[in-house]
């Protein structure tokens, strides 16, 4: 009998997208040198945009959405990896264009994959996730912009997200004062337990501003985009960095060049899905150094595959905290 393995299998409609808990078969897999026993996946933004359809993540019909995954390799034929080797997947197209994380099994190119560092188990990766992976690149780019804790306080956006929850446990793990702006003030203990010294009302920021304010942070990590972004470039101190990763807000960046042309300030782009591998394997092994576990614990929740659906709606209303990991074997 042909062995079956449960996935979310995501096909375009018309306009819409529908998703159901399916069994299907190793012949259901892409091309790739390498297949993984999944043991976690996330719920990160991007898959609550594919799942829910309210974005055109998915680019193939049918597909096993899921952006990430960590596992086990299970067989393979490209020479970096083999049997028994724990590994870690973030974007590249996974759970857009490629079968994705939410499935018991994966089947990709190796050159995707980065080797889990070995005090990080696939739980914690996941707990980690594309959103904490994207913040250490965030909090990398401060520092190579030469954002130091001497410098002054850094921003967090979208603070009590995935992105936003992980950038201020590792940012005060490394010694910055953090200032976390909120939608949730019901969320201020939980922000502080992971490290923030201050909250701020995110609609201090959401709306539009004058292009240049006080200088009230070195750096920033923006989750959010659109004024919020705008807002806080505007109220960077001079030479200061910031770190640009979500849209959670919008796509646009309503704003002026005033801070760029008269205060020097660095707007850093930080793209996960493409980020060339030794950037990758830099921030997993930053990650594993840097990072609090217990915090990481304490900002995580577990699912199931069937819980997916749910928590993509969740996602995209802003209703989860910190960090969701799915067990595709529960
Ligand atoms: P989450 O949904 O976990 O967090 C987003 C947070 O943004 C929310 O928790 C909320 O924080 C805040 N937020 C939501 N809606 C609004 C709004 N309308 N205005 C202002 N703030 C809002 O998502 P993630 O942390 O996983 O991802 C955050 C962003 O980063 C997403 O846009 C995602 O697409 C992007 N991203 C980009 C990556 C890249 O490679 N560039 C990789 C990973 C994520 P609070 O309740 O505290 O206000």
């Amino acid at each position: 009998m042909t062995e079956t393995f449960r996935a979310i299998r995501l096909t375009k409609q018309d306009k819409s997208v529908a998703c159901e808990l399916a069994n299907l078969t190793e012949a259901d897999l892409m091309e790739g040198d390498v297949t993984v026993s999944v043991e976690y996946s996330t719920v990160n933004y991007k898959d609550g945009l594919a799942i829910t359809g309210k974005a055109p993540i998915a680019r193939v019909s049918p597909l096993i959405p899921g952006i990430d995954f960590a596992g086990t390799v299970e067989s393979s034929t490209n020479a970096k990896f083999k049997k028994g080797d724990r590994v870690i997947l973030n974007g590249y197209g996974v759970g857009e264009g490629h079968h994705g994380g939410y499935a018991q099994k994966a089947r990709l190119p190796g050159e995707w994959l980065v080797k889990s560092p070995e005090t990080i188990s696939a739980e914690h990766a996941m707990a980690i996730g594309t959103a904490g992976y994207t913040a250490m690149l965030c909090v990398m780019a401060l520092e190579k912009g030469g954002v130091t804790t001497n410098s002054g306080d850094v921003l967090v956006t979208g603070a009590a997200g995935g992105v936003g929850s992980v950038a201020i446990a590792l940012l005060s793990k490394l010694g910055y004062r953090v200032l976390a702006s909120t939608g949730r003030a019901e969320e201020a203990p939980y922000l502080k337990s992971l490290g923030a010294a201050e909250i701020i009302d995110r609609k201090e920021l959401s709306e539009p501003g004058r292009p240049l304010g006080k200088e009230r942070w070195a750096g920033v990590v923006d989750a959010v985009g659109s004024h919020t972004l705008v807002n806080a470039i505007a109220q960077t101190k001079y030479d200061g960095v910031v770190a640009a990763c979500g849209l959670a807000q919008g796509m646009d960046l309503p704003g002026s060049v005033a801070p760029f042309i008269l205060r020097g300030v660095t707007l850093h782009g930080i793209d996960s899905v493409m980020a060339p591998m030794a950037r990758r394997e830099e921030a997993w092994s930053r990650l594993a150094r840097d990072l609090d576990m217990n915090k990481l614990d304490a900002m995580t929740s577990r699912a199931g595959l069937k819980d997916v659906l749910t928590l993509a709606e969740d996602v995209i209303a802003g209703k989860i905290r910190g960090r969701v990991i799915v067990d595709v074997n529960a």
